[in-house]
Formats: structure tokens, C-alpha cells, sequence
């Protein structure tokens, strides 16, 4: 299905700046970004019964089911033409991985953030975004100038339901036991090229030129 597209998996803890590394490669090389977060998120807010449903998964920090997800995520990678796809936040576990290569997506690409979980837990309890365009501060590391309100609009900023405490220690526990095993996974896949990043204590600019340089070589 995706012939000679590079398909670069984001994997790490959440929190760990999937979303906004993601967002940086998509800028530089103009490959699509693909947060399955996102298309679920975007799922949720139509009423729906399946939104319903997502919506009490999704708050408990628990995963949703494949047989959801994988179809949603096909759906949108057969939609791009462009020559790259990044995946954020898939596969998030063995059996999703499978799937997607039973799907015929070839992985070429694992870039993996190593974070550590104190940082993760003072990331997204303090994470604010404008929901139209993506944008994320943080209260202490990037206040937006005015409090709750978005520098570039001037709207309100909300915070994920999801990123209160005990729902991120539940969505550590989460990736510990279905996600952190896709690292030697991949690492014994032939053909799949793995590059590991220590991202924690580091700014933002720091770890995007190492993320960058990556695919400049
Ligand atoms: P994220 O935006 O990646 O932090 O994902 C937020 C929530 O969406 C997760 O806690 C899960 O409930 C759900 N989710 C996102 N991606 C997946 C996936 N690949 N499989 C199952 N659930 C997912």
C-alpha cells in the first residue's frame, strides 16, 4: 500500500514529544503527519455512538481497540501522496504492528524518544493547546504571553482530559506493558532502520536539530 513511501514510526512515552517532533520533519520534508490521537480525537467529537464510546476509553487513558484504529489510520494513508508518512502514536502495541504490515505498510523508519517519566508527568500536566491549529505551551517551559489565551489568535486555550494526573500515570502504565516492547521488536526487524534519541532535560530547538539531521544525512 505504500510502495516506496518512507514510513517513520514515532515511539515513546507519551508526552515525550512525538507530536511536536512530528510536526517539525512534516515541515521540513513535507511528509504527512499522522497522529492516530488526533484522528481519534477528531472521531470523539462526532456524536456518534462509536464517539461515545472512544470518548470513555480515551479518558481513561486505556487504548482503543485495533479494529478501530487500524482501519482509520489505513483510511488516511492511502488518502496522501505524499512520499513520506510519520506515524505518531501507532502502532502502540505488537498486535497493531502486525496489522499494519499485514495492511502492507512497510516501517523504514523508527525514531525513538527516551524520556523519563517524572518529566513526561511535568510535560503534560502542564500542556495547554488551541485546538484549531495544534499549537502546544506549557504553563512554566512556554507560557503563552497572555495566560490561557493563544499568542497567534488570541483563543482560548483548553487542556486535554486526558492529561490530569492519575490519567497520565494510567497511560504510563499503558505504554510500559503494550508499547515499550515494539523497541526490540523493531530493533530485530530487517530493513527497519532504528534511531534512539535521549530527549529528556533538553529543549525543544535541541532535540529538533538532532531529529532533523537524522534525515539530512
Ligand atoms: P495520544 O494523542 O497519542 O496521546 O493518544 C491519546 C489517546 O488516544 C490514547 O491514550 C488512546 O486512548 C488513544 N489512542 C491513540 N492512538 C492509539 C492507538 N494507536 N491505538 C489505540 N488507542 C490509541
Amino acid at each position: 500500500m505504500t510502495d516506496q513511501k518512507r514510513v517513520i514510526v514515532l515511539l515513546g512515552k507519551p508526552g515525550a514529544g512525538k507530536g511536536t517532533q512530528g510536526a517539525a520533519l512534516s515541515k521540513a520534508f513535507g511528509w504527512a503527519h499522522i497522529s492516530t490521537g488526533d484522528l481519534l480525537r477528531e472521531e470523539m467529537l462526532r456524536d456518534t455512538a462509536d464517539g461515545v464510546k472512544l470518548r470513555g476509553i480515551m479518558e481513561r487513558g486505556q487504548l482503543v481497540s485495533a479494529e478501530i484504529v487500524v482501519p482509520i489510520l489505513c483510511r488516511k494513508i492511502e488518502a496522501t501522496e505524499a512520499s513520506g508518512v510519520i506515524l505518531d502514536g501507532f502502532p502502540r502495541n505488537l498486535a497493531q504492528a502486525e496489522l499494519l504490515a499485514q495492511n502492507g505498510v512497510v516501517v523504514t523508519d523508527v525514531l525513538y524518544f527516551d524520556v523519563e517519566d517524572d518529566e513526561v508527568i511535568s510535560r503534560l500536566s502542564g500542556r495547554w493547546i488551541h485546538k484549531p491549529s495544534g499549537r502546544v505551551y506549557h504553563e512554566v517551559n512556554n507560557p503563552p504571553k497572555v495566560s490561557g489565551i493563544d499568542d497567534v489568535t488570541g483563543e482560548q486555550l483548553v487542556k486535554r482530559s486526558d492529561d490530569s494526573r492519575d490519567v497520565i500515570a494510567k497511560r504510563l502504565d499503558v505504554y510500559r506493558s503494550e508499547t515499550q516492547p515494539l523497541l526490540s521488536y523493531y530493533e530485530g526487524l530487517k530493513g527497519v532502520q532504528l534511531h534512539q534519541l535521549d530527549v529528556s532535560h533538553k529543549a525543544i530547538s535541541v532535540i529538533q536539530e538532532s531529529v532533523l539531521s537524522i534525515f539530512q544525512r
